[in-house]
């Protein structure tokens, strides 16, 4: 427990970190400073040994060994021991899925911030576009959690900024423009009382608008790709199908569009890599601007979590939920190249941290189509800040690692209550929890629209009929 500091939570451990990358490295000072929790229960295992140091000089047990199919218990079951542990997952490459099971039958906690797959599981060609989704890769989630019954040690997945915090910012915004268009709304207490409060007040969609605005003094060589968080989470992600959640105020399917031929179906694929794929959106900071559609689990989930069914089950209501992501300047000429090298990565890449000389990281929702058109809800937090606040990271990084703590404070207070997606639990307790973390949290209303300014010097065909269909929010 750091001094001074606001204690969380009293947990005695063991906790194992899988995975000590620019989450991990970010989370671990995060961990110590708000949980009472003894230094020698906390174990990191890890097969890249870059970040032993930080570790060595926390006072944390450090194991460079990656995890596999064939290692994954005989490592983790002798640390998590039987019962009362915590399984952190932040790495890359290692199935979210096979972590939750040996959680699971060790009774410990489980927290990730991604629903990853074993490698190969984003990319690999032979597998059809649909199973190489994040959709597919939630399904398998959700039919865990089936098979489980709802019960079990709390296993909290994809709960980091986003997907994780984003979702508690959509409900913070819900209630914003509740307030703001004269239909002050209670804290709804359940999935349906959510999704009736959007349907209540016309919201058609939702993007997570992120600017990022990080710059370093190091320019991006030939070669190199660069971004400030994980280059090879952000490489698949960008490489998987682009993927939206897919509300009931479209009028038609974009033309690269499927669907799902099973599960919950709140979510359409796009047959091109997220990576290029641009959309329009907005944030206070930037205003207008073009980002990157990369698929992301909170896009399913927020829609699934926003539907509205009718007495036979039909969906009578779904908002439309994506990614509208401006990484900074230099991921956005790292994607360029790569897309030039048809889609192979750079041979180099490098993560941006101490090199990193002005900026910020701006993650909203931005919930459109209601009364007061749109309304940005999100964290504003610069690298002056971050560094002011915490160390080992940069701005997007903390707004990562404040909520893996704020995920894990509420899974040691809500234990037994098994696989748990951010969107149903308690917003306002994980926003109280990692708000310290987030600098400037800013509510801004925009007249803005993806019609804006449209037209000009070249023909622009634009569905006239409704500003927000994602016709017009799509670059084509
Ligand atoms: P990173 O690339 O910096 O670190 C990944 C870590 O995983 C590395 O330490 C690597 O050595 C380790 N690893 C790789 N293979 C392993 C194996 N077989 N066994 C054990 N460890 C292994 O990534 P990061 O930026 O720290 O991201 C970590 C995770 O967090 C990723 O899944 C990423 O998608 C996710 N993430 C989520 C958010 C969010 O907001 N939800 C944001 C950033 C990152």
């Amino acid at each position: 427990m750091g001094e001074g500091w606001c204690t969380y939570a009293t947990f005695g451990g063991p906790i194992v970190m899988v995975g000590f990358g620019s989450i991990g490295q970010g989370a671990l000072p995060l961990l110590l400073r708000h949980l009472d929790v003894p230094r020698d229960a906390i174990t990191i295992v890890c097969p890249d040994t870059s970040g032993r140091a930080i570790a060595d000089d926390n006072g944390v047990r450090f194991i460079a060994q990656a995890l596999t199919p064939d290692t994954l218990r005989a490592v983790l079951e002798p640390l998590l021991g039987r019962g009362g542990g915590f399984l952190v997952n932040l790495s890359v490459d290692v199935s979210s899925h096979a972590l939750m099971e040996v959680a699971r039958s060790c009774g410990a906690l489980y927290i990730d911030t991604c629903i990853e797959p074993w490698p190969g599981g984003y990319t690999d060609p032979s597998k059809p576009l649909s199973e190489r989704t994040n959709y597919g890769l939630r399904e398998d989630i959700l039919a865990l959690r089936a098979a489980w019954g709802g019960q079990g040690p709390t296993a909290l997945v994809a709960h980091g900024a986003n997907p994780g915090l984003v979702s508690h910012f959509v409900k913070e915004a819900l209630l914003t423009v509740a307030r703001d268009v004269g239909h002050p709304a209670a804290i709804p207490t359940n999935r349906e009382g959510w999704a009736r409060l959007a349907q209540v007040l016309c919201v058609k969609g939702i993007h997570i608008a992120e600017r990022d605005t990080q710059i370093a003094h190091i320019p991006k060589r030939r070669g190199e790709f660069v971004n400030t968080w994980s280059v090879d989470g952000f490489v698949a992600e960008g490489l998987q199908p682009a993927e939206l959640g897919w509300g009931t105020h479209e009028n038609g399917m974009p033309a690269e569009g499927a669907h799902h031929p099973t599960g919950c179906r709140a979510a359409i694929y796009l047959k091109r890599p997220g990576a290029g794929t641009r959309v329009r959106s907005w944030t206070p900071g930037e205003g207008p601007y073009q980002g990157f559609l990369i698929t992301h689990n909170e896009s399913i989930s927020i829609a699934d979590f926003l539907t509205v069914r009718d007495d036979r089950g039909m969906v009578a209501y779904r908002p439309t939920v994506h990614y509208a992501y401006h990484p900074c300047d230099d991921a956005v000429l790292s994607l360029h190249e790569m897309a030039g090298r048809n889609w192979r990565p750079q041979p180099a890449f490098r993560l941006m941290n101490d090199e990193i000389v002005h900026g910020m990281d701006e993650l909203g929702v931005l919930v459109f189509g209601h009364a007061r058109n749109a309304l940005w809800y999100g964290s504003q937090l610069t690298i002056e800040q971050t560094r002011i606040l915490a160390p080992h990271q940069n701005a997007t990084g903390l707004q990562v690692t404040a909520a893996v703590l704020a995920g894990m404070v509420w899974c040691i207070e809500n234990p037994n209550v098994g696989i748990m997606e951010a969107d149903e639990i308690d917003h306002r307790r994980i926003l109280d929890l990692a708000r310290p973390y987030l600098g400037t949290m800013t509510g801004a209303y925009t007249d803005w629209t993806p019609l804006d300014d449209r037209g000009g010097l070249f023909p622009d065909p634009v569905d006239t009929s409704d500003p927000w269909q994602f016709a017009n929010v799509l670059v084509q």
